[in-house]
């Protein structure tokens, strides 16, 4: 078995993976990053959505959102925006528009520069190539579309050029756990198996991390469920558009769009991306509910999983979860060297990133 030796080794290249192994690399880290495929991952297969937080139930998680929304004035997102940064949020029930205006209003989110204003009925009646709709009135929010499988290969290039080491096509076979440490991990690849000695691992293996940390008999409290991406071809609307509360979100993406269901069925196998077709028959009847003159001309879609950590009350928490050893940047699971992160979100990124870079640091540096 070949050896290597690394001061963090960081598994799994999605969004998460990519801004972690980055941020580490920039604090001055040695960082190998190992990943199986080259486009595998919730953060290809997701709806290329930079949330706002507007459309958020919980005014921390809204905040939360918007800040790592304003990386793209300041980021490298703003180079992968597609369309323009406004979307529009629709409803057909006044009663809906109206709390939601209360909920803004109550939170202050103007007070934060979130910009959300009321569309004038004409802008609702009809929508893009769907035609007549069924709403009666709706917002303009800065939510926009962000290409993220772009950003995630031009970002990995940049990781070359500072130094990261890049196990591409490389399975994660197994944590090394000497005691109570993690101290490193086997990948297997065509060439062999090399053993990766780390200081530090960072798992960021979206769906597939509980199935590899129950293997050194961690289970973190996450809840893994599937949800189907409805791809129609040409882009029907020119921005995100949204069904408010029916949970009908419609991106236009590279010539197509894309329809997610909000119906997260738990489900235990990562390696399952077929999708489910009564949800995506589901999905289609509330497009054709809402939009009258619409047909349907061929039905085509995929599965897109998600690892949401499950709080005390048993609703997922939609934004970041990260499980550490101690200290107060996440969970403790009690193992040292070792972080899980699950970014409900990849929006949220870079604030995965820093938060992990700053208490891997952290921790390094006392070592
Ligand atoms: C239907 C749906 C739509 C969504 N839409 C959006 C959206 O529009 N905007 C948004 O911000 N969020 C969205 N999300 C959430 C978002 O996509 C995820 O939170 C995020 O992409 C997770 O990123 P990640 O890096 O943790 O995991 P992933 O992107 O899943 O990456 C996992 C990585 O682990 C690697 N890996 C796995 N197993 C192994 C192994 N054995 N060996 C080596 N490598 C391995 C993979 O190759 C991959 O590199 C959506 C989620 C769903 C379900």
């Amino acid at each position: 078995m070949n050896r290597t030796q690394t001061d963090v080794v960081v598994l799994g290249c999605g969004v998460a993976g990519t801004a972690i192994s980055l941020d580490l690399a920039r604090r001055g880290l040695s960082v190998t990053v190992a990943y199986r495929r080259e486009d595998e991952g919730s953060s290809f297969s997701n709806q290329k959505w930079k949330h706002s937080g507007a459309l958020y139930p919980v005014r921390s998680l809204a905040l939360a959102a918007w800040r790592a929304y304003q990386s793209i004035t300041s980021g490298p997102d703003q180079d992968y925006l597609l369309g323009p940064a406004e979307a529009h949020f629709f409803s057909d029930d006044p009663a809906v528009l109206d709390q939601l205006q209360r909920q803004w209003d109550a939170w202050g989110v103007s007070s934060w520069g979130l910009d959300i204003s009321p569309l004038p009925l004409s802008s609702c009646k009809r929508v893009g190539a769907f035609g007549r709709s069924c709403f009666v009135g709706g917002f303009r929010t800065p939510d926009c579309v962000i290409d993220f499988p772009s950003m995630i290969q031009d970002l990995r290039a940049e990781m070359r050029k500072s130094g990261v080491g890049i196990e591409a096509s490389a399975n994660v076979k197994q944590l090394i756990r000497e005691g109570n440490r993690v101290t490193g991990v086997v990948v297997e690849k065509t060439s062999g198996e090399t053993h990766i000695q780390c200081r530090h691992c960072v798992v960021a293996m979206g769906a597939w991390a509980p199935q590899l940390l129950k293997s050194i008999g961690l289970v973190p409290p996450v809840r893994l469920t599937k949800s189907n991406v409805l791809v129609l071809p040409d882009e029907l609307v020119d921005r995100i558009t949204v069904w408010i509360r029916h949970e009908v979100t419609i991106v236009p993406y590279r010539n197509r769009t894309l329809i997610a269901d909000a119906r997260f069925m738990p489900v235990d196998d990562p390696d399952d991306l077929a999708p489910h077709w009564p949800h995506v028959d589901e999905l289609v009847d509330d497009l054709s509910r809402c939009f009258p003159d619409w047909r349907l001309a061929q039905k085509s879609a995929y599965g897109c999983l998600k690892t949401a950590e499950m709080s005390n009350t048993g609703i997922p928490n939609p934004n970041v979860a990260i499980y550490v050893d101690s200290g107060e940047q996440g969970y403790c699971h009690g193992v040292t060297g070792l972080t899980v992160v699950f970014p409900g979100k990849a929006s949220l990124m870079w604030t995965v990133a820093q938060r992990v870079g700053t208490h891997v640091a952290r921790l390094l540096d006392s070592s």
